[in-house]
């Protein structure tokens, strides 16, 4: 990890919009085509899934709509980090570096996402939504950046929250204890709506600002800007004072209300377990605007694209947080078998016995989620986990490395806790430190990553092997 601030990004290095994605998608052979009338319940999020680990899918006329979904944004880390014009080396530091010099956004008078208006509003007639996880309660809009603003100072806040459709123009939404949350309880005890916006269809780069772990009163769209290099430009609602990325495919508009609460959920969500229906607030909608053709983007519940979103903001300040006690700590992931959220894994350049405990026991501190802290040298490819689970199997011993810790705060949503009172487990995977030049040293075959296969093998195997067969019977 670098120290200095890194530079903005050159513009010309990101695209510029949700559609340049695509197009760079495209142009590499990532993005594929789905066959047109897919149903937008279950079926789209079936084909999604399918593809998650390798390409992104656009939906042409799901359920015959006229605007297409497009699924799978992000398939493999390194996307994210090619959406954001940097190498993937440099992903977290360019996140730290954004979340602490954030850009403000410059607003705009005639925006794309407001080509074409409709204030008469039914959400499943004017938007394709899909439903997707089977035991889902039906349609939500998954991937829309719930925009509000502080109803005293009208500061923004952006993040993501599952939106049921309830109704023609209704929507029931899980605000978990943060910040949208705490706009919603400053109106609501003032006895008026919050005034909201739901955001589909952005730059990839918005999407993971809005999963910054930002205080309250920080505006994530001025996180998006620096992770850009450039300003977001933003419009002003047509019915609300809310302001909105002005690029966005699609935007709804409307209000939560004050003392309403209807039923929302079950809905599938990203440890791979569906979260249950209770009583929960409800948007009003007041206006859907989008683009004269836009394209409507879906995140399926649990999916990778879920997962990701959610784990480079979190490594990013995981990383942080480490390096301030522990200098040597030079990368981390939440792996994806660990949901990217409870399953931490740390590479340091080890300089004495006994630190790797101290960094377990610092990563716990980190955040509540952290239930798993796998410790590795600076040798350990952490992106793999062969690669993980190698250091454990030889460089770990259970009755020496381990650590284990009772009773601690977890994971609500971790069905394992006890109402989210977890046990926390550590494994110090490192070797020791040794003056013996081979021990612990890992076999290499020399010249084995300068290896060109397209120069080294044959381009018709078939052809050579017959050949050489025949020479054999000769
Ligand atoms: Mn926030």
């Amino acid at each position: 990890m670098r120290t200095e601030p890194l530079s903005r990004p050159a513009q010309d290095k990101t695209p510029a919009d949700l559609r340049a994605w695509l197009a760079v998608l495209a142009a590499r052979g990532e993005l594929a085509v789905a066959r047109e009338n897919v149903s937008l319940i279950d079926e789209l999020s079936a084909i999604a899934k399918c593809t998650e680990r390798s390409k992104a899918v656009l939906f042409p006329r799901p359920s015959g709509h006229d605007i297409p979904v497009v699924a799978n944004l992000f398939t493999q880390r390194s996307w994210v980090a090619d959406a954001l014009g940097v190498g993937e080396d440099d992903l977290l530091p360019r996140f730290l570096a954004a979340a602490r010099d954030p850009l403000p956004w410059v607003e705009v008078t005639t925006a794309a996402a407001q080509e074409v208006v409709h204030t008469k509003v039914d959400l499943l007639a004017q938007l394709p939504v899909p439903k997707h996880n089977e035991l889902d309660s039906g349609p939500y809009i998954t991937a829309g950046l719930l925009i509000a603003r502080n109803p005293v100072t009208g500061v923004q806040n952006v993040s993501i929250h599952r939106c049921q459709i309830s109704g023609p123009d209704r929507i029931g939404v899980l605000l978990l204890p943060r910040h949208t949350l705490a706009y919603y309880r400053m109106a609501e005890q003032a006895g008026d709506g919050l005034e909201v916006a739901i955001v589909i269809g952005v730059h990839p780069a918005c999407l993971l600002a809005s999963q910054a772990i930002a205080a309250l009163d920080e505006d994530e769209m001025e996180i998006a800007g620096a992770l850009l290099g450039r300003p977001i430009e933003m419009v002003k609602c047509k019915t609300n004072a809310v302001r909105v990325p002005a690029h966005a495919e699609i935007v709804v508009e409307g209000r939560i209300l004050p003392k309403v609460r209807e039923p929302e959920g079950p809905f599938g969500e990203f440890p791979q377990y569906y979260g249950p229906r209770a009583a929960r607030e409800v948007i009003q909608v007041e206006a859907v605007t989008h683009r004269r053709h836009p394209i409507f983007h879906t995140i399926v519940g649990g999916s990778f694209e879920h997962l990701v979103l959610g784990a480079v903001p979190r490594e990013a300040t995981l990383l942080q947080h480490l390096k301030r006690s522990f200098p040597n700590v030079l990368d981390v992931r939440l792996t994806r078998g660990g949901t990217c959220r409870y399953h931490l894994v740390v590479k340091i350049d080890k300089t004495s016995e006994g630190e790797a405990k101290n960094i377990i026991m610092g990563a716990f501190g980190g955040h509540y989620d952290v239930k798993q802290v796998v410790v590795v040298d600076k040798d350990v490819d952490i992106s793999s986990p062969d690669e993980i689970e190698w250091a454990v199997a030889t460089r770990f011993q259970a009755d020496r490395d381990l650590v284990l810790v009772s009773g601690a705060q977890g994971s609500k949503l971790d069905p394992s806790t006890d109402q989210g009172i977890s046990a926390k487990l550590g494994f110090d995977a490192t070797a020791p430190l040794s003056d013996d030049p081979l021990a612990f040293r890992r076999i290499h075959v020399k010249g084995e990553d300068a290896v060109d296969l397209s120069d080294a093998l044959v381009k018709d195997p078939n052809a050579a092997f017959a050949r050489i067969i025949a020479q054999q019977l000769t």
